[in-house]
C-alpha cells in the first residue's frame, strides 16, 4: 500500500480520485488533513505546468508522494477557453453555475456542428521537490445549448462526449469514470505504478 497527498482542495476532485482509484493499493490523504501548507498560485499557461507546480511545492514539504491535478474544458470556437482558467471563467468565485452561463452567453447560437470542446487532465506525481511523472487524459465532445442533467460537477451539465447525446451530467458517474478525462489520466497513472511496481513512491 502507497500513501499519496493529493495536492487539492477541490471536493468533486478528490471523490473522483478515490472513486477511480477504488480497489487500488493508494491511500488518499489530503490537504484538509493538514495544516500548514502554502498555497500554490496556478500561474503556468498550461494544465501541466500548473499541474508541476502544485505537486512540486507541495512535495517540498512532505516526504509523502504527492500528486497534483490540474484539469478543464477548451471549446474550439472560444480558441480554446476557458482552458487553464475554467474554474474561475465568470470571476474569481470559483461558481460552477456562473462559470455555465458565461459559456453558454459566448456560443451563443453558435451551431451544433461548431460546438466542439475537450476535458483535458493532467496529473503530476512528485517526491521530494521533484517531478517524478506526469499524466494526461482527455476526453472529446461538444457543448449543450442549455445544461441538463445532476451528476459530475463544473461543465458537466453542458459537456456531451462524443458518440453521445445526453450530457456527462445525465449519464451519471458510472459512464463517467469509464471515459472522462480524469479516468484516461488515472488509466495511466495505474498503469504506471503498476509497471514500476510502486517503487516510484515509497511504500507504507
Ligand atoms: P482546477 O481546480 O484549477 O484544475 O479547475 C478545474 C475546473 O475545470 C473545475 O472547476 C471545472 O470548472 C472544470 N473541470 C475539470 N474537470 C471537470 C469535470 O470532470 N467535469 C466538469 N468540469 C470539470
Amino acid at each position: 500500500m502507497i500513501t499519496l497527498l493529493l495536492a487539492t482542495r477541490n471536493r468533486h476532485k478528490v471523490r473522483e480520485l478515490r472513486q477511480l482509484l477504488h480497489g487500488f493499493p493508494v491511500r488518499f490523504l489530503t490537504l484538509d488533513q493538514f495544516s500548514g501548507f502554502p498555497p500554490v498560485r496556478e500561474d503556468g499557461k498550461t494544465f501541466r505546468s500548473n499541474a508541476v507546480k502544485k505537486a512540486v511545492v507541495i512535495s517540498r514539504k512532505t516526504i509523502l508522494p504527492v500528486l497534483a491535478e490540474d484539469s478543464g474544458l477548451e471549446v474550439r470556437a472560444l480558441g480554446g477557453r476557458p482552458g487553464i482558467r475554467s474554474a474561475r471563467f465568470a470571476g474569481s468565485d470559483q461558481d460552477d453555475r456562473k462559470n455555465n452561463a458565461k459559456l453558454l452567453k459566448l456560443l451563443g447560437s453558435t451551431p451544433a456542428s461548431r460546438r466542439q470542446a475537450r476535458y483535458v487532465c493532467w496529473m503530476a506525481l512528485a517526491v521530494g521537490g521533484r517531478v517524478v511523472r506526469a499524466f494526461q487524459g482527455r476526453c472529446a465532445g461538444s457543448i449543450a445549448f442549455q445544461p441538463r442533467g445532476r451528476a459530475g460537477f463544473g461543465y458537466d451539465p453542458l459537456f456531451i462526449p462524443a458518440g453521445y447525446k445526453k450530457t456527462m451530467a445525465q449519464l451519471g458517474i458510472r459512464l463517467k469514470h469509464r471515459i472522462s478525462h480524469r479516468a484516461r489520466a488515472a488509466a495511466r497513472l495505474k498503469r504506471w505504478l503498476l509497471k514500476t511496481g510502486l517503487s516510484g513512491c515509497p511504500a507504507d
